[in-house]
């Protein structure tokens, strides 16, 4: 299969859908993001890497950390971590506190919100340094040192951070975190705050193609079951209140964050990663989610 010549197709064919979105406005630093950028790039299980656009132009990861932070705390906890936070889809907004609330402080699943910051407490609570951990981390598995924490990002969105401040309290109060809430909530902003380009995206998500093992770090990052169960994750709960949606058109594990980046894999096979900042209603990249369903279409490659 030519992937270059389908993925240039792709970046032509989602033109029109520029302009239909909106760039996440809710700190300053992401609000300036330019709104017309696009990048996507793919990585065979055998290495072969293949992109287009601005693949190698930084951007907030955001969300997608928590796909990072996952992995680390299953390697921490293994199977317990799943008394603290649970494997279902949520059905509410990511940043939702009342279903905390009647659920006892037992979040849904690690990538709302609620749970990724009890996957913070865990990696906070077994490290001597957790704020670079989870970036020591993502480096290790991307291969790139750039990969930093954009400070001024960091530092909006504890100015910001109202909601997440109000939902690691009611964790405390649940005793679903151990340790200082804003020790945690440092690490939680910070982990959202990193940058990367999808070259580093589709690099760092080996793990779940092949198995657990990253052919960068060059170790076994997860066992060969917990891959799976992060992919299974991702496919149930990766992509906000739209995960039906996208399931249906894309039909890949994936993760989105507000930072317009969407990583996707198919086990076996390939990692994909695709930016375009502008986000549709439910908090996606409008246009990576078109280019995501174009590359299925195309290569009639999917889970499905
Ligand atoms: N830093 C954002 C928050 O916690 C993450 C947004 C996202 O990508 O979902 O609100």
């Amino acid at each position: 299969m030519d992937f270059q010549k389908i993925l240039d197709e792709i970046q032509e064919d989602v033109q029109p859908y520029f302009g239909k979105g909106a760039v996440a406005d809710y700190i300053p630093a992401l609000a300036r993001v330019s709104p017309d950028q696009f990048a996507m790039a793919l990585r065979l299980a055998d290495g072969t890497e293949y992109s287009v656009g601005s693949a190698e132009t930084p951007f907030s990861i955001q969300s997608i950390s928590k796909l990072f932070s996952l992995m680390l705390a299953m390697d921490i906890m293994g199977e317990d971590l799943w008394t603290r936070v649970g494997r279902e889809p949520s059905g509410t907004a990511f940043n939702s506190l009342v279903q905390l609330e009647y659920e006892n402080g037992i979040p849904r699943n690690p990538f709302i919100n609620a749970g990724a910051i009890v996957v913070t407490d865990v990696i906070a609570s077994h490290s001597a340094n957790a704020p670079r951990r989870v970036a020591d981390f993502v480096r290790q598995l991307s291969g790139n040192d750039q990969n930093r924490v954009d400070e001024e990002v960091a530092l909006s969105e504890w100015e910001h951070g109202y909601r997440n401040a109000a939902l690691a309290n009611l964790l405390r109060s649940f005793n679903n975190i151990t340790g200082d809430v804003d020790s945690v909530l440092d690490v939680y902003f910070r982990q959202c705050a990193i940058t990367m380009n999808c070259l580093d995206l589709v690099r760092a998500v080996q793990p779940l193609v092949l198995g657990g093992h990253s052919p960068i770090a060059n170790r076994q990052v997860l066992t060969q079951r917990e891959a799976k169960r992060v992919n299974a994750i991702m496919l149930t709960c990766g992509l906000y209140d739209a995960v039906g949606n996208f399931a249906y058109s894309v039909g890949l594990p994936a993760k989105s964050g507000v930072g317009g980046g969407i990583v996707a894999v198919l086990p076996g096979q390939f990692s994909i990663a695709v930016w375009a900042p502008e986000l549709d209603a439910a908090g996606n990249s409008l246009v990576g989610t078109r280019a995501l369903e174009l590359f299925t279409t195309k290569t009639g490659l999917s889970i499905f």
